[in-house]
């Protein structure tokens, strides 16, 4: 007997889990390491045992639920993603991920079909990052990219540590974090975007991360009395700072493919309605999926920056404050799902992932690769985001191919 996915039962896990944290909107807010977190993670752990697997729980939280291989020294084949979500979040993001590795789970055993290499679903910790000090903590504390000690010391806005808050909520495990082979990393996810949906393809193999650049720029003018300053003699370091936003966004339609540029921070000092404002930083948020292209925008962003203050005569200062190179998947993973897509007669096409996943931060440790289906009109982090039962299956059918073609290989 094929193992094949179940539609209904994959979308009633999605309602069924949806309602932990459910919003009168129809979406979720589940922040990390709260109570709705922990009900999730143990509707997860419950479903996970009644289809036999063993879980563990490692020390910053995440959990691994493992279906056996016939081979005990064989490295497990990974899939999955989070429970967390943002405040007014969706019921996709993160949980169509664990809820696809679920189901993989489920249809094997279904058909009674054995893998070589054992099988791990696993529950990232804190994916969105909206509480404590950073996104995908547990992945990138899993992968080395993050000391494990400021991971657990970090604190929430109310002064609660996470370590504490993962011991409360029962999930501050034994296992240690990391330090076992990984065979193969793949993650389903809602795209996030418009690009799937618009071409009408249900799966995408997605390639690999764009880069992302970050940068604080300050912009120095000289406060003034608003009443009684002739506009000709200002130094408005908002003016400025305002002109700079619309010429960086500008900028992106300079380059191909296009990139995005987003000026999403704003502090203007004083931040009186009566002082023309003396300081104003403001943030830029940059990527592309080609490191050399990011460079070149960085360059052409403080040329255009830099361009405005000189007629204005405003002060400027441009500080990088962070760089994530691009991320290329697993090729031979990769394949892997376009070859299951190609056997399963279902559309996919290449894509690159906009958004950050805990797969770019297991590809540093293990070959990686990610499955996307598309989500209504691109959105997501909106309680709106929205899939259909039939892409969230076509997404884990190419899943369960993959899975256990890897899972196999010798
Ligand atoms: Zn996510």
């Amino acid at each position: 007997m094929r193992a094949q996915v179940n539609t209904d039962r994959l979308w009633d896990s999605h309602m069924e889990m949806a309602k932990i944290g459910a919003t009168p909107k129809g979406g979720v807010c589940r922040l990390s390491l709260t109570g709705e977190d922990k009900v999730s993670r143990d509707l997860f752990v419950q479903w996970a045992k009644e289809a036999g697997c063993d879980i563990r729980v490692d020390t910053v939280g995440n959990i691994f639920a493992r279906r056996a291989g016939t081979d005990p020294d064989a490295a497990p084949v990974v899939t999955g993603s989070h429970l967390d979500t943002q405040p007014l979040g969706g019921r996709f993001d993160g949980a169509y991920g664990v809820l696809a590795g679920l189901e993989v789970v489920r249809a094997l055993n279904d058909a009674n079909v054995e893998t070589r290499a054992p099988i791990d679903i696993v529950v990232w910790t804190d994916e969105e990052g909206c509480r404590f000090t950073t996104k995908t903590m547990g992945s990138a504390t899993f992968a080395g990219l993050r000391p494990e000690q400021e991971v657990l010391d970090g604190v929430d806005p109310d002064g609660k540590r996470f370590g504490d808050e993962l011991a409360r909520i029962g999930y501050a495990g034994t296992e240690p974090c990391g330090g076992f082979d990984i065979a193969a990393y793949f993650e389903t996810h809602i795209e996030q975007g418009p690009i799937l949906e618009d071409e009408g393809i249900p799966v995408g193999a997605v390639v690999g991360a764009q880069g992302q650049r970050c940068f604080e720029v300050t912009v120095t003018g000289e406060e003034g009395h608003a009443g009684t300053l002739p506009m000709d003699q200002r130094k408005d370091a908002y003016l400025g700072a305002a002109r700079m936003a619309d010429a960086l966004n500008a900028v992106a339609f300079t380059f191909q493919p296009m990139p995005v540029i987003t000026v999403g921070h704003v502090r203007v000092r004083p931040n009186s309605r009566n002082t023309i404002p003396g300081q104003t930083v403001f943030t830029i948020d940059s990527r592309h999926p080609r490191n050399e292209t990011l460079v070149e925008m960085k360059t052409a962003m403080q040329a255009a920056c830099e361009r405005i203050a000189a007629d204005m005569g405003l002060g400027l200062e441009m500080v990088e404050t962070s760089v994530s190179p691009v991320v290329s998947f697993d090729e031979d993973l990769v394949q892997s799902v376009r070859d299951a897509a190609d056997e399963l007669g279902i559309p996919c096409c290449d894509m690159f992932s906009g958004a950050g996943h805990d797969a770019c931060k297991i590809a540093a440790v293990a070959p990686a690769a990610m499955v996307f289906v598309p989500c209504k009109d691109g959105i997501s982090h909106n309680e709106l985001e929205d899939a259909t039962p039939d892409d969230l299956a076509a997404g884990t059918a190419v899943l369960l191919k993959a899975v256990v073609a890897t899972a196999n290989r010798a």
